[in-house]
């Protein structure tokens, strides 16, 4: 047969309709390719073949008997390490919580077994998801599957990794700052941040909970469009997921190509093709601005001058947030204790000081530091009046632009232990993705060309609130008019 590993999530669900194919043997040829290329690509840090096995015998059950639940039944989706799967481990690539067995399902993982999706594997992240190359993780490496001496980005690098190296067609990853769609960028692959509250965080480790969201990533965005659908719901678990039914985006994947007279009008932030941005990346944004043009879009330069305060608000909030949130790993609930623990104090502390990382420690500390009495005016408060700004910055480009246009990354892909030592380089790079998060925005990021290295570019399209669907089609139909998406790394 025909290698089953790159084609995307729809073909595979035609095929297991046609009954061309069954869900258990997809689901071993990911298991396959996982032993055979993920010695060197590192992307799952657990994976129970027996548990996905039995998944993907079920749904080949319900298919004889008539009875599939929905057009992901019997498709395999890999899990970034910080969801709750029940009965799997829950570490977030942290040592903290490496023994930890989780006792529920997130609601975006109920919600993909209520379709018969198959839910396997748990994929390395930055420990707690702070990071942007997935090099904070405690457990293990992950090589982009481009070159294998680059990060594959992150913090989701571990889902960017195993859907562009073909083992697996779809993976959830969550978005504080860009933790989604960085990845994808990096790694050639389609990754989106829906709208903030179209997802449930119940059962998602909390990072910095106002920021972030569960999303799809994968090698199209058909199906991506199709794996939100699946998980967005709303959610008595969480209160800041949206009531009421959204609309859901696959049905509209095409829209934008049949609607092509329609003038969309596309707004490229001119702070973002500055001098600084490297050429070819420069070069990809504006022949994707080009093609949209030509395609019955309009495109103007706008101005969003708030955004060059986007990286210090949320380095602000995000660690004033991280620092409360991660309270709770004391090494009295969840977590490891430490042995050396003999009181009450040195419980917390000498458990902490062994469980985290220097990233998780350094976030933390910032966060304590940025929340204190004395410096919460100057610094938080601040932040979050500068996180007002950028949002009202937004609502006006908006009565504008349908669009907002920009790249995804300053960069492509950078190679392994170049900014460790240098956590504010690192930071700086999530420039282009932070925005969205503070201002609650749908973002998706997806293949626009290539860099002269032959590292993969991503392009972003930010849309207002619950501009979700639109973002999936102004996304399908660039990718149909080209071949980005479906090329894939050679080499592995
Ligand atoms: N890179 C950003 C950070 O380090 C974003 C992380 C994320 O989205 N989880 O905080």
């Amino acid at each position: 047969m025909e290698s089953l590993n790159f084609k995307t999530a729809t073909e595979l669900s035609e095929m297991l309709s046609r009954k061309t194919v069954s869900a258990r043997e997809i689901m071993q040829a990911q298991l396959d390719r996982i032993a055979e290329i993920d010695g060197e690509v590192g992307a799952f840090i657990s994976v129970d073949p027996r548990d996905a096995l039995a998944q993907a015998d079920a749904s080949d059950a319900r298919r004889a008997a008539g009875t599939p639940l929905s057009a992901l039944d019997g498709i395999p989706v890999a899990i970034k390490d910080n969801i709750a799967v029940a009965n799997q481990p829950l570490s977030c690539a942290s040592k903290i919580l490496e023994k930890f067995v989780s006792p529920y399902d997130a609601t975006v993982i109920a919600n993909l077994k209520k379709c018969g999706a198959v839910v396997f594997g748990r994929t390395n992240m930055d420990e707690f998801a702070m990071g942007s190359s997935t090099e904070n993780s405690a457990l293990k490496k992950t090589s982009n599957p481009w070159n294998k001496d680059c990060v594959p980005g992150g913090s989701s690098g571990g889902s960017a990794a195993a859907v562009a190296a073909g083992m697996c067609p779809l993976a959830l990853g969550s978005d504080t700052g860009g933790s989604i769609r960085q990845p994808a960028s990096f790694c050639g692959i389609v990754g989106m941040k829906p709208t903030y509250g179209a997802v449930s965080r119940y059962g998602v480790t909390a990072f910095a909970s106002s920021l972030e969201q569960v999303g799809p990533m994968a090698r199209t965005a058909a199906d991506a469009a199709l794996l939100l659908d699946a998980i967005a719901s709303p959610d008595m678990h969480d209160s800041t997921a949206l009531p009421g039914a959204r609309e859901p985006a696959f049905p509209r994947i095409d829209d934008f190509s049949k609607n092509s007279g329609k003038k969309l009008r596309l707004g490229i932030p001119k702070e973002y093709l500055a001098g600084t941005l490297p050429a070819d990346i420069q070069n990809a944004v504006r022949a994707a601005a080009a093609w949209y043009e030509a395609h019955g879009c309009e495109i103007c330069e706008i101005s969003i001058p708030s955004l060059e305060l986007a990286i210090p608000a949320y380095y602000i909030i995000a660690t004033a947030e991280a620092s409360s949130n991660l309270a709770r790993f004391d090494g009295i609930r969840y977590t490891r204790r430490s042995k050396e623990a003999t009181d009450a104090i040195n419980i917390f502390s000498k458990s902490r000081g062994e469980g985290f990382g220097e990233e998780v420690k350094r976030r933390i500390l910032l966060g304590s530091y940025v929340l204190s009495a004395g410096y919460y005016d100057a610094y938080y408060l601040r932040a979050q009046k500068v996180r007002t700004l950028i949002r009202d910055d937004f609502g006006k480009a908006f009565e504008n632009v349908d669009f907002v246009m920009m790249p995804t990354t300053p960069e492509t892909a950078f190679p392994r232990g170049g900014k460790t030592e240098d956590p504010l380089t690192m930071y700086l790079g999530d420039v282009c993705t932070v925005p969205a998060n503070l201002a609650g925005l749908p973002a998706i990021s997806f293949p626009c060309g290539f860099s002269a290295e032959n590292m993969p570019i991503g392009l972003q399209l930010i849309g207002r609130q619950l501009a979700d669907a639109e973002l999936f089609s102004a996304a399908r139909a660039f990718e149909l008019a080209h071949d980005f998406s479906s090329r894939v790394p050679a080499g592995i």
